[in-house]
């Protein structure tokens, strides 16, 4: 029984809070505050509609430490689960570390003048929650987040070394926009439009975005062109696999994306320098999300499903030699809809952010300082997965993938 702040209103905390509300014997009182009060009341409403249970709501800017700090010392919550924007991280932490309050997210640091994200700021907090004698936990979200739970769950049960391992992301879902981006705009086109890196070797190889492309065949979703990139559980695999000699990323893009996209960048829309216009600074990818659909409204028209897995080549556990396996989850965007009033995106993020909360509150991840996924036992979550609305599967493949 405890009592839980969730910090941001979008879409992925609308799903973890409901996926809370559903679990009251573990979350026994929830807290929501996020920039704009309407947003976490809608929450709110909505929570109360399904299931009966009332959260309580604040607005709060997270940038601001000590507003943050004395909030959070009001609510004396047991964890603060910040499900707003990656920006906002290292200010939370620092209200956690104010307030001796354990700290979860779905997102790593990211800097707003720079399109670049890494763990190292957030890993450099390691010795600070260590000496204040809480845990934070990064990236419990799906990819980062089960992504690196179902590498280290396959290294547990399957495979005694990962020497190769391609995570494959495909959304295979429709939303009838001629273009939306599927979850923070902001954070989705910087994400998309940075330079692709892949581990190799002991280092990160940089190639120029969206260069490599490939068909792969979906579990029901079907074919799909998907891209190399980067993405941030590379970092962690590659820290915490030692002998991971290969490590990519791939996501599905469909052509009427990337050709928006394409013209988009080609005539400065997604520059994160502000420019004047009539008078005042704007940054031009802030103003394309703002007249972007807002991914929370997608949900409605969205059908199809997710499949996002990985795929890992190593030295089979039990001696027979090399083996692959390849574990998957897929998500209905209209089931996810129909349970939360949100789409599978929000959905297969919110759920693992609501189950890493578990497995803190409950004790069965336990620590002192900065965590990854990956250094936490894989099965009680994958346990939750299952239970929880993200059955996963997993298959052996008859070798190593040829791309
Ligand atoms: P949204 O943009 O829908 O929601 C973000 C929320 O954070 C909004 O309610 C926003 O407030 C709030 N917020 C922004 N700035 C502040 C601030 N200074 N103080 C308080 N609240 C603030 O994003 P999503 O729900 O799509 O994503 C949430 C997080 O999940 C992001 O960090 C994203 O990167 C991460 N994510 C992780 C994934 C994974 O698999 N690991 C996948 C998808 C997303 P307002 O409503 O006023 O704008």
């Amino acid at each position: 029984m405890s009592k839980v702040l969730v910090i941001g209103a979008g879409g992925v905390s609308s799903v973890c809070v409901h996926k809370m509300a559903f679990n009251p014997d573990i979350f026994s009182e929830i807290h929501l505050a996020s920039r704009t009060l309407a947003k976490c009341d809608a929450i709110a409403e909505s929570v109360k509609a399904r299931c009966g249970v009332d959260v309580a709501t604040y607005a709060i800017d997270a940038e601001d430490v000590p507003a943050l700090s004395a909030l959070i010392e009001r609510i004396g919550p047991k964890l603060v689960v910040n499900l707003a924007l990656p920006y906002q991280d290292l200010t939370i932490m620092e209200a956690c570390l104010n307030t001796g309050v354990p700290y979860l997210d779905t997102a790593n640091y990211e800097p707003k003048d720079v399109a670049k994200f890494e763990y190292s700021w957030q890993w450099n907090l390691h010795d600070r929650f260590k000496e204040r004698g809480i845990m934070a936990l990064l990236g419990s979200g799906f990819d980062p987040g089960v992504t690196s739970v179902f590498a280290m769950w396959l290294k547990k049960h399957k495979l005694k070394t990962i020497r190769s391992l391609d995570i494959l992301d495909c959304n295979g879902g429709d939303h009838g926009q001629a273009f939306a981006t599927n979850f923070n705009p902001e954070i989705n086109i910087r994400e998309v439009t940075a330079n692709a890196r892949h581990w190799e070797n002991g280092q990160f190889v940089e190639t120029p975005p969206l260069s490599k492309k490939v068909a792969f065949d979906f579990d029901a979703v079907g074919p799909k062109n998907m891209y190399m990139m980067y993405h941030e559980e590379l970092e962690s695999l590659a820290k915490f696999i030692p002998e991971l000699e290969r490590g990519r990323f791939w996501m599905t893009f469909g052509d009427a994306y990337i050709n928006h996209l394409t013209v988009l960048k080609n005539v400065g829309m997604i520059g994160i320098e502000p420019i004047e216009y009539q008078g005042q600074q704007i940054v031009p990818l802030q103003f394309l999300a703002a007249v972007l659909p807002k991914p929370e409204t997608l949900g409605p028209t969205t059908k199809g499903k997710t499949n996002i897995g990985d795929i890992a080549t190593g030295e089979a556990l039990d001696g027979s030699g090399d083996k692959t396996f390849y574990i998957y989850q897929i998500c209905d965007h209209e089931e996810a809809y129909a349970e939360t009033g949100n789409q599978a995106i929000s959905y297969t993020t919110g759920v693992p952010a609501m189950i890493g909360a578990a497995m803190m509150l409950t004790g069965a991840w336990t620590g002192e300082g900065v965590f990854n996924m990956e250094q936490m036992d894989p099965d009680p979550f994958m346990d939750m997965l299952n239970k929880h609305g993200l059955p996963w599967q997993v298959k052996e493949l008859s070798g190593p993938v040829d791309f």
